[in-house]
C-alpha cells in the first residue's frame, strides 16, 4: 500500500513535468544584488524585488548585527505571550507615522510575512458569513488564500474593471463589504486604479484593502507607497506593506484605524498563533526605513525610475507581448510554458538571470519572463538585457 501512496505522488510530479510546469530553485552564493554568484557562476540578475538594493546595504546589515547583540537571535514566543520586544514596538510606531497622513487614528502591526498579513486581514474583516469579499482577478495568491480562509462570500471582479465592481457592490446585500486589490500587480507591473476604487468603496460603504507589496518603499515622494503616490486618505483604508521587498529585510505590516488593528491583535490567527519574528529584523528595518524616508531613498528611487525608462525605450519587440507597465516589474508575455522556459534558459546561457513565470502564478497561455529592475542596475546592465532580448526574439522566430 505504501508504494501506491508514493506512486500517486510520482504521478502528480510526472504530470507537472509533462506540462513544463516543474519549478527549480537556483542557489545564490552571494548577497542579493544585480551581480550575484549563482550555483557557482557569476550572473547579472533581473529577478529580485530588492528594488532599492537595501537587502545588502551596509547600514541595514550593520543594524541587523546590532539588533542581534541588543535583542538576541530569536523572540522566544508569539507577540501575545512574551515575544513582543522593544524593537517591534519601535518599528510599529515608525510605520504608523508613515501611514498617518493617509488613515484616521493610524496604528501599525508587524507580521512575520506578507502572506500572513493578508490572511490575517481577510479572515478578521471577512470573518462573518454575512460579509462579502470583492477580489480583483489578478490578486496575489496570498489574497486569494485569505479570501478562501475567510467565512465571507467571495466575488472576483475583472482586472481593473471598476464598472463591474460597482455593479457587484450595488447588487450585494452583505452586511460588511471588503474590496481587496494589489496596488502594483506582481506579475504584470501595472497599477490598480486606487482613487476610483476608493471612491466606489466610500459610496458603497466598503473597506478597501490595498496590498502594496511592490509599492512600499518605491512609490510616492517619500517611498511611503501607493497611498502617498495617489494622495489617498480614508478611515476605511486597510494598508498592507511588505518589508522583504524594497525594504530589503523581511516581514510585513498592516496599517489601519487603531480599532481595526486591535481587532487583528485580538482575532487574527496568523498573528496570534505564530512565534514573533526575530527582533533583530525589526531593528534592521528601522535602518532601512531611515534610508527609504531620506535623501538616499529619494536618489535610489530616481535611479530606479531612470532604469525603467531606459528599459522601456530600448526594448523593441514584435511578437512577444508587453503589458503596459511603468514600474520596476516589466513582464514579457511569451505564451507557451516551454517557450518561456527556453528563452529564460537562453538568457541564462548568456549570464542573464531572468525567471520564467508559468501557471498557476499567471493564467494558462500567458507564461512570461518577469524582468525586475533595481536602483543598482547600471545603464550598461539594462542595455545588455534589452539587446539580448531584442536579438533573442528575432532568432527564435
Ligand atoms: C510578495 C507578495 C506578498 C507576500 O509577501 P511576503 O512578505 O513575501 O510573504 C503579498 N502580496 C504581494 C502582491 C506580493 O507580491
Amino acid at each position: 500500500m505504501t508504494t501506491d501512496l508514493l506512486a500517486d505522488v510520482r504521478g502528480q510530479l510526472d504530470a507537472l513535468a509533462a506540462r513544463s510546469l516543474v519549478r527549480r530553485r537556483r542557489t545564490a552564493e552571494t548577497p542579493c544584488a544585480p551581480r550575484q554568484v549563482v550555483d557557482g557562476r557569476a550572473m547579472l540578475a533581473f529577478c529580485s524585488n530588492d528594488y532599492l538594493g537595501l537587502a545588502a546595504h551596509p547600514r541595514v546589515v550593520e543594524a541587523l548585527r546590532e539588533g542581534a547583540s541588543l535583542y538576541g537571535a530569536g523572540s522566544g514566543a508569539s507577540h501575545l505571550v512574551s515575544g513582543h520586544s522593544r524593537a517591534h514596538a519601535l518599528l510599529e510606531e515608525r510605520l504608523a507615522a508613515f501611514a498617518a497622513p493617509h488613515l484616521a487614528s493610524a496604528r501599525a502591526l508587524y507580521f512575520c510575512t506578507g502572506y500572513m498579513a493578508n490572511l490575517a486581514v481577510l479572515t478578521a474583516l471577512g470573518g462573518a458569513a454575512d460579509a462579502a469579499i470583492f477580489s480583483e482577478a489578478l490578486n496575489h495568491a496570498s489574497l486569494i488564500d485569505g479570501a478562501r480562509l475567510a467565512r465571507a462570500g467571495v466575488t472576483v471582479y475583472p482586472h481593473g474593471d471598476t464598472a463591474a465592481l460597482d455593479a457587484q457592490l450595488a447588487a450585494s446585500t452583505a452586511r460588511t463589504k471588503i474590496v481587496v486589490t494589489d496596488s502594483v500587480f506582481s506579475m504584470d507591473g501595472d497599477l490598480a486604479p486606487l482613487p476610483a476604487l476608493l471612491a466606489l468603496c466610500e459610496r458603497h460603504g466598503a473597506w478597501l484593502v490595498v496590498d502594496d507589496a511592490h509599492g512600499f518603499g518605491v512609490l510616492g515622494e517619500h517611498g511611503r507607497g501607493a497611498l502617498e503616490h495617489f494622495g489617498l486618505r480614508s478611515p476605511h483604508l486597510v494598508y498592507v506593506g511588505t518589508l522583504g521587498k524594497a525594504a530589503g529585510v523581511g516581514g510585513a505590516f498592516v496599517a489601519a484605524h487603531a480599532d481595526v488593528v486591535e481587532l487583528l491583535v485580538q482575532r487574527a490567527r496568523p498573528y496570534i498563533y505564530t512565534t514573533a519574528a526575530a527582533p533583530a529584523l525589526a531593528h534592521a528595518l528601522l535602518a532601512s526605513l531611515d534610508i527609504i524616508d531620506g535623501d538616499e531613498g529619494r536618489a535610489l528611487r530616481a535611479q530606479l525610475r531612470a532604469g525603467i525608462a531606459q528599459f522601456e525605450r530600448e526594448l523593441r519587440l514584435e511578437r512577444w507581448r508587453r503589458p503596459a507597465s511603468h514600474t520596476a516589474i516589466q513582464p514579457i508575455v511569451i505564451g507557451a510554458n516551454d517557450e518561456a522556459l527556453a528563452v529564460s534558459a537562453d538568457l541564462h546561457a548568456q549570464g542573464l538571470w531572468v525567471p520564467a513565470i508559468r501557471p498557476p502564478t499567471v493564467a494558462p497561455g500567458t507564461a512570461r519572463l518577469r524582468v525586475t529592475l533595481c536602483a543598482a542596475h547600471l545603464d550598461t546592465d539594462v542595455a545588455q538585457l534589452t539587446s539580448a532580448l531584442n536579438r533573442l526574439e528575432r532568432s527564435r522566430a
